[in-house]
């Protein structure tokens, strides 16, 4: 016999994960279903939560090693790999159980399992027992999220050759570890390994890393982890990697002159992007739409071509962050209960915390030039911050975009200690359409790093008052 429920969610990431519970407070009677034994998904089982739990400790070990500067003498700091990766797994099941707890308190049901939609309402589940049940569910969510992406003729093993999964997890520090593809996940975990002593080569099929960066921050960016002892080949195009006796074999060829050459490796991390993950989730012939770069395809309210089955996250289109998915899932669960659930997607901020971190919210600089949308910017380094200079964390800068007509906000990029926190404040102010000048008139607390959003705002209107 088959249970009902008023809705079905599939996937139990930050997608589905507040989906449900936001359902559930709707009143709804809602099951989550998720094959992989823990909720929380990509995000919080081998995603956010691990990769910042290595970042914030091999920071620790990091400054610890380098703060005689400011007084501070440490003898023989060392690091215990197993002990760091036993931090970061008590991280991951402290958030995992408190999904737990949500659910619990939210009456959400949950089940763990393979899950295979077989019609607009019914839903086949193969436990994790190995037994099968059948569930009906009068709405279906789909929010499977997404996997890493293969790279042709090489095969991610996840000891030498490894995907991001793979590299929160290493039994030792590599000596050399290469890194194919440019983009933040690639970036956050070569500043892991780097700081904890491994040699790390980045390699970039573009001329320059974090892409979808605005230009200026991206090669600062990439000047700043240069001096960190990161190194790039941009450019260049991994074309295999052959295991040898004592290590791995890196073929490179250069994009532009087709030059071949290797690099020496002892790991590889492959982080090419990520792919949505649709596979064995229904038959061709049930209706659902997946368009060409192989996401569900949705309308703006989240409704798939079948009626009743919506779909979120990162198995639809859109920026692949875990703050996107939950907003969708929030949203989508008003929708469905008959509210006006809204996304506001010109306001997604994205932050890659390496250190400094890039934090960016809004139209990039080349977007702007790209629509012919007349821009002013303002900037301001931290350079000629004092609370920068004091915490010797001077580098990078606050730039501020805003309408050479109007002043509203367009875009806010910025590189710098603690970016990732500064960036919602102007994610703020632009929900509620504030101007450059709104910002330069907020009295901001001294002495912040914060005050350099208000120095850059100043700046847009050359009234910057410490530079
Ligand atoms: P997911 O989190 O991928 O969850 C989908 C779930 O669905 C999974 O648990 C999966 O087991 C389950 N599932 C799939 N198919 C089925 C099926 N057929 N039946 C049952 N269950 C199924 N984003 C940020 O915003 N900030 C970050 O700092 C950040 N860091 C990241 C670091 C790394 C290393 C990685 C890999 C990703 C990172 N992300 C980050 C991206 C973030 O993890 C994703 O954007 C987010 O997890 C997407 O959420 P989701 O709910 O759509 O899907």
């Amino acid at each position: 016999m088959s249970e009902n429920y008023d809705l079905a969610v599939i996937g139990s990431g930050p997608g589905g994960y507040v989906c449900a519970i936001r359902a559930a407070q709707l009143g709804l009677n809602v099951v989550c279903i998720d094959k992989r034994g823990a909720h929380g998904g990509t995000c919080l089982n081998v995603g956010c939560i691990p990769s910042k739990a290595l970042l914030h400790a091999s920071e620790v070990y990091h400054e610890t090693k380098s703060s005689s500067s400011m007084g501070i003498n440490v003898d023989n700091v060392s690091i215990n790999l197993q002990e760091m990766m036993n931090y970061k797994e008590e991280g991951i099941n402290g958030n995992v159980k408190g999904i737990d707890f949500l659910f619990k308190k939210n009456k959400v049901e949950s089940i763990y399992g393979l899950a295979k939609i077989l019609s607009s309402n019914q839903i086949n589940i193969k436990l994790n027992d190995g037994s099968e049940k059948l569930i009906e569910a009068k709405n279906i969510v789909i929010a499977t999220g997404s996997e890493s992406a293969s790279l042709n003729g090489i095969e991610v093993d996840e000891k030498k050759i490894v995907s991001s999964t793979g590299a929160l997890s290493l039994e030792k520090i590599p000596e050399h570890l290469t890194i194919i593809g440019g983009g933040y996940i690639g970036l956050e975990l070569g500043s892991v390994w780097s700081r904890l002593g491994s040699k790390v080569t980045v390699i970039e099929y573009l001329d320059r890393i974090a892409p979808g960066l605005d230009g200026e921050l991206s090669s600062e960016f990439q000047k700043i982890l240069k001096r960190q002892g990161i190194e790039f080949i941009v450019g260049a195009k991994v074309t295999g990697v052959e295991e040898k006796s004592d290590g791995l074999s890196v073929q490179i060829e250069n994009v532009s002159s087709g030059e071949i050459s290797t690099l020496d490796s002892s790991v590889v991390l492959v982080s090419t992007g990520r792919v949505p993950n649709t596979t064995g989730l229904f038959d061709d012939d049930l209706g659902i739409q997946l368009n060409e770069k192989g996401f569900i395809k949705t309308d703006k309210n989240y409704r798939t071509d079948v009626e009743g089955v919506w779909a979120i996250g990162d198995v639809i289109e859109g920026p692949m962050l875990a703050h996107k998915a939950e907003e969708e899932g929030v949203a989508v669960a008003e929708l469905i209960k008959g509210k006006p659930g809204h996304v506001n997607y010109n306001i997604i901020p994205s932050v890659v915390y390496t250190n400094p971190e890039v934090a960016s919210v809004g139209l990039t600089e080349e977007q702007l030039n790209e629509s012919g949308t007349g821009y002013k910017v303002g900037k301001f380094p931290f350079l000629a911050n004092g609370r920068a200079k004091v915490n010797k964390a001077t580098d990078g800068f606050v730039k501020i975009l805003s309408s050479d007509e109007t002043d509203q906000i367009l875009g806010v990029h910025i590189i710098g200690s603690q970016a990732g926190t500064m960036i919602a404040e102007v994610a703020v102010a632009m929900e509620f359409e504030a101007t450059a000048e709104d910002l330069a008139h907020i009295c901001h607390a001294h002495p912040t790093l914060s005050e350099a959003i208000k120095e850059a705002a100043l700046a847009s209107d050359n009234r910057a008052l410490h530079m």
